[in-house]
């Protein structure tokens, strides 16, 4: 089941990172999942965590975490937190994770995960993230995990020159991911493909 995935992403190259790999492997992603789907844990697609709302499916959150390119001294600003799964998987590469969600029910279910999971480098805020997180700032690596129409300008400020911003872009039917690295002035775009998710929310959501 694990083994499975993990096979599938070495195997077509679709993961190559060892940390990425690795974190994969420390987490347990039944930690961040409701009783009821345990049986799917490992299916490699979106599950409810309620509130409509999902935690995304496998292969998707470990491209994101690849492209993010972690180093172990990074902080990390997460929109999103949802189940808090995808900033596990960040907490065991990067230093601190920060981590932000609009729906307070999601906040409290997402610091028990983290709480079962005995992650320390995690700090979920109840905030509307669209807007990133000043009190932070700068960030090394910044990741949306929810479908915005553009990219939020204060997330393009919050991030560190050098920092690597993810995000789902387009409309609320399908989106393209976008990876964005700051050099200067200059914004260096790349696109990862076709995605899915839930809207944003909040000031620079749709
Ligand atoms: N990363 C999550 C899944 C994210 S689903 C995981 O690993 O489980 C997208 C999440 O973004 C939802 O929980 C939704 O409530 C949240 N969200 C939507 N708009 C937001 C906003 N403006 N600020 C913070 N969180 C937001």
């Amino acid at each position: 089941m694990k083994q499975r995935l993990i096979d599938y992403w070495l195997t077509n190259k679709i993961i190559t990172d060892k940390d990425t790999i690795k974190a994969f492997e420390e987490v347990n992603r039944e930690d961040f999942i409701d009783k009821e789907f345990l049986k799917e844990v490992y299916g490699d697609y979106p599950l409810p965590i309620g509130y409509d709302q999902t935690i995304s499916q496998p292969t998707t959150i470990m491209i994101m975490t690849q492209a993010l390119e972690l180093k172990s001294s990074d902080k990390v600003l997460e929109i999103g937190t949802g189940s808090g799964y995808q900033a596990a998987l960040i907490s065991k590469i990067a230093k601190k994770v920060i981590t932000t969600e609009i729906i307070p029910e999601l906040v409290e279910k997402a610091k028990k995960n983290i709480k079962k999971a005995k992650i320390k480098n995690i700090k979920v805020i109840h905030s509307d993230g669209s807007q990133g997180y000043e009190k932070e700032k700068p960030y090394n690596a910044i990741i949306l995990t929810a479908a915005t129409p553009k990219i939020p300008h204060p997330l393009i400020e919050q991030l560190k020159n050098g920092g690597r911003l993810i995000a789902p872009v387009g409309p609320l039917y399908g989106q393209t991911m976008i990876k964005i690295t700051k050099r200067g002035k200059e914004l260096i775009k790349e696109n990862l493909g076709s995605f899915m998710f839930v809207p944003l929310k909040g000031k620079y959501g749709y």
